[in-house]
């Protein structure tokens, strides 16, 4: 008999969007407010005052009603003039598309390629930028976390890298599958505009995202020549000290931001970032005991929230999630660029814990084995030896 419906919770194992907890969606379940009221004021000043312990900024973040995509657009036109350099590195699909918009706001993209399975070298962008003795490039623009492959990069060294070339530009960072997740200074890392979203880290829906900005790109703002008009700063931070926008923002969602962040501080920054690294080390060791191939292909850029894994030659990764959907109930992130088709990805980041992992990684043997790929049964297992050691010393902060 043919069913129409799929009963038990779905595994949402792609990386974003993620799970929307039932706290987050009871606060976003309320009457609309009019806001240009009080009420209002109140919320939103909430959730600015609160965006800005995530990204650990005393700065402002600008809070769009848009997808990840708007606040790379408010990154690249509240900073930077037609025909500037920009260097931003290949990490993988959203480093691609960050630049491909960054051409057609008319900006000179240098690209740092890479072969997409690892994250960006600090020593590299170095290099570049001593090269640059006209100092003509204004912008340096890293995917904190490539969600298309699962390698990150380590913003702390590259900002180092910036200030050992002496090079004056500006620091951009894509937070989108980082943030709230994976540890992310804004002020001591000296980043100047990063870019957030709300449907990963956050635990919302998407449709809202960020700009947290620094003194050295408010005055960038200044010269600054794109047109901009919707991810206008100027317009927002003046409208925001009131508690208000310059349009009508997305009044629920942001009575569901002051609730997850209100969860994120609950459970403890480090808990959670803890949380993050403990979940990614138990995919990849389910991962490397079935002997597949991990994409990131150097550990020290491994992802905490999402793993990539290579299927052997001739199979199909779109087929293998198809298989896994149909009988299990579970959606992975698919794959891009030169190795579309040859890699699925698990998402390990949001509202998840130990138990759903281990949910999501025997629905993954148990599609390995229905799907005819060769792999060595007791990934799960190796999974389970590692979380119950890492249980038995704990690395929770008070
Ligand atoms: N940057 C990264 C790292 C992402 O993962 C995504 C989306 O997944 C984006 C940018 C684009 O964001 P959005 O799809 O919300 O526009």
């Amino acid at each position: 008999q043919n069913s129409s419906r799929a009963p038990g919770r779905h595994f949402l194992q792609i990386p974003g969007p993620t799970p929307v907890p039932d706290r987050v969606l009871r606060a976003i379940d309320m009457p609309i407010i009019d806001h240009r009221g009080p009420e209002f004021a109140k919320m939103a000043k909430k959730a600015l005052e609160g965006i800005k312990t995530i990204f650990k900024t005393s700065n402002p973040v600008i809070i769009y009603t848009a997808t990840g995509t708007g606040a790379w657009e408010g990154a690249l036109v509240n900073t930077l003039s037609p025909g500037d350099k920009v260097l931003m590195i290949e990490t993988g699909q959203f480093a691609t598309l960050w630049k491909k918009m960054a051409e057609k706001f008319d900006l000179q993209p240098e690209f740092i390629k890479t072969d997409w399975r690892v994250g960006a070298d600090p020593a590299a962008i170095e290099a570049h930028l001593r090269q640059d003795t006209g100092k003509e490039i204004k912008a340096v623009c890293v995917v904190h976390n490539e969600t298309s492959t699962g390698c990150a990069s380590d913003i702390a060294a590259i900002r180092k890298a910036i200030d050992a070339a002496g090079h004056p530009a500006l620091l951009m960072v894509d937070t989108i599958s980082s943030l709230g997740s994976a540890d992310y200074r804004h002020d001591e890392w000296g980043v100047d505009v990063a870019i957030g979203g709300a449907q990963k880290g956050l635990m919302l829906p998407p449709g809202m995202s960020f700009n947290a900005l620094s003194p050295k790109a408010l005055e960038a703002y200044k010269t600054s020549k794109l047109p901009k008009s919707f991810f206008d700063w100027a317009d927002m931070i003046n409208m925001n000290k009131v508690g208000f926008f310059p349009y009508t923002p997305a009044t629920l969602m942001l009575g569901g931001l002051v609730e997850s962040i209100g969860m994120l501080h609950e459970e403890g920054l480090d808990n959670v970032f803890a949380r993050h690294d403990r979940l990614g080390e138990a995919v990849r060791r389910a991962v490397k005991h079935w002997g597949l191939e991990i994409l990131c292909r150097d550990p020290k850029y491994y992802s905490s929230t999402v793993t990539a894994i290579l299927l052997p030659d001739g199979h199909d990764a779109d087929a293998f999630r198809g298989i896994a959907l149909e009988h299990f109930n579970i959606s992975y992130g698919a794959s891009f660029g030169a190795l579309a088709g040859k890699y699925f990805r698990i998402g390990h980041l949001g509202d998840t814990n130990d138990t759903t992992i281990m949910g999501a990684l025997a629905a993954t043997e148990m599609a390995l084995s229905l799907a005819g790929v060769p792999h060595k049964k007791g990934g799960v297992q190796a999974a389970m030896d590692y979380l119950v050691s890492a249980h038995a010393t704990p690395a929770r902060v008070a």
